[in-house]
């Protein structure tokens, strides 16, 4: 399995993600979309090519 987000190795302790990171990183996708508010500018370690 891969992360979803860095597409890196899954770790069992934050599966499907990658680390602790990763993790926030789709929990803040979330939250951003289901709420709509004006997230505050969030520093990611984006990698999408
Ligand atoms: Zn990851």
């Amino acid at each position: 399995m891969t992360c979803p987000i860095c597409q890196k190795p899954s770790v069992p302790e934050y599966t499907p993600f990658c680390s602790k990171h990763c993790k926030n990183v789709d929990l803040l996708k979330w939250l951003n979309e289901d709420y709509k508010v004006p997230a505050e500018p969030v520093a990611l370690d984006e990698e999408e090519s």
